[in-house]
């Protein structure tokens, strides 16, 4: 029922050139003590979205550094998945709660996951709401349970939150990107920690100019003419449309301004499907528009070669938990744009390592500037990849989970 995820091989000697030897040895310090202990990370998906992104590399790293550690993915069928999708989307802000008979499977299930758990694990820490029922469900399954919350809770649909809030306060530990996004009624330990990208993932590997720009090219791109980009799911969250309209206005000043809207799609969210259209009859048949998506064949390499050769990255969402593209983006060492919204201001320091912006002509406006000044666009750059390997890179998310783990009370 609960499914092992096969996760690959990783060394944390790997990072230290990135990062530096004094937070690789502060790492290995702390997890001396933690050798051997069994550590358990529960998620309801293997395949896309942050959680899968960030585990992928936490925890081979985990074990690594001597942890006894397995991801295990909770079973569902489409009737759980349906209302988890529901309850995200409430609990970012979205005003439909679930109905009764979705409410009823999300405890159904975790019921059925929680019996099949099995015992003996030092650490338990559930990922978002999928399960997050399996600590009130199955406490004698772990010596210590601990939530970690990915998304933005800070103005959720009061019903959904009431509802998952007996099942979430218990925790003795819980984790959260960001001190607003805590709910009122936590009743355990509070960590703040934002999560953090793999530096040496396909996805954020150093290119060469000549590799991404022979990528962009077999995507239709002219590589001698300037090009924005964004990355992102199909959502209104992310507005997409807006880069658009932002755009057009550059489009003005700079006529031979290209844009490349970069994003996955699952085939089971017809949602997802439905604003994809939507964005695509923006677009207009705009030939220098590339609206791109994981059916034609974008991947990780292309996602990063996309990121690596484009003049302007774009982050314009409206809404953002914490948006790791906007680190991937800014890692490539490219100027970086992003709506002034949940954890990208986190990322992005306006005017040094990037710029925010509120409004889709402030957008425009940037990304003008950029293009008129290369200069500029290179030391925004430049100053942005050093805040993003200073904070938000694995090693040091990893050595927050071991301080955490650390600490735990019993
Ligand atoms: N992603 C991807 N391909 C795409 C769009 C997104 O691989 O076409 C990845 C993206 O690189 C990031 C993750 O999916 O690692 C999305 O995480 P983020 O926090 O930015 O947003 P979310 O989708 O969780 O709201």
């Amino acid at each position: 029922m609960l499914q092992p995820v096969a996760v690959g091989h990783k060394t944390l000697a790997d990072y230290a050139s990135i990062v530096g030897r004094t937070l690789v040895e502060e790492i290995r310090e702390l997890a001396e003590p933690l050798r051997g202990k069994r550590i358990l990370h529960l998620s309801a998906t293997a395949f896309g979205g942050g959680v899968s992104e960030i585990l992928y590399t936490m925890v081979p790293l985990m074990k690594d550094v001597g942890l006894d550690v397995e991801w295990h993915v909770i079973y569902g069928r489409e009737e759980f998945f349906n209302a988890t999708k529901v309850m995200h989307n409430a609990l970012q802000g979205n005003p439909q709660d679930l109905t009764e008979d979705q409410w009823e499977s999300w405890r159904r299930y975790n019921e059925m996951n929680a019996r099949e758990l099995s015992r003996g694990w030092d650490v338990a820490i559930a990922h978002d709401p999928q399960p997050a029922a399996m600590h009130t469900l199955a406490p004698e399954k772990a010596r210590h349970w601990i939530w970690r919350c990915h998304i933005d809770l800070s103005t959720p649909n009061p019903q959904t939150i009431e509802r998952l809030l007996p099942y979430i306060q218990t925790y003795p530990d819980s984790v959260f990107h960001m001190q607003q996004y805590v709910p009122p009624g936590m009743e355990g330990r509070i960590h703040i920690v934002p999560p953090a990208i793999d530096p040496l993932a396909p996805k954020n590997m150093a290119f060469s100019p000549e590799d991404s720009v022979y990528i962009a090219e077999q995507f239709g791109i002219d590589v001698d003419r300037p090009l924005l980009c964004q990355v992102s799911r199909f959502d209104p969250w992310k507005d997409p449309l807006g880069v658009i309209d932002a755009y057009r206005i550059v489009k003005e000043s700079v006529p031979d301004v290209q844009l490349a809207l970069v994003g996955s799609m699952a085939t089971d969210d017809p949602e997802g499907w439905d604003f994809f259209n939507a964005t695509v009859a923006h677009a207009n048949g705009d030939p220098d528009i590339h609206i791109l998506n994981n059916f034609n064949n974008v991947g990780a390499i292309e996602v990063n070669a996309f990121q690596s050769h484009a003049d302007v990255l774009i982050q314009k969402s409206t809404r953002e938990g914490f948006g790791l593209t906007v680190s991937e983006a800014i890692w490539k060492a490219r100027p970086f744009i992003g709506g002034d919204v949940g954890g990208i201001p986190l990322q992005v320091h306006d005017g040094v390592t990037g710029y925010l912006v509120s409004s889709v002509e402030e957008c425009a406006a940037r990304a003008q500037a950029i293009l008129q000044d290369p200069g500029l666009g290179r030391r925004l750059g430049l100053a942005g990849k050093e805040h993003i390997r200073k904070h938000f890179l694995m090693p040091r998310l990893l050595r927050d989970w071991l301080r955490i783990m650390s600490d735990l009370k019993g």
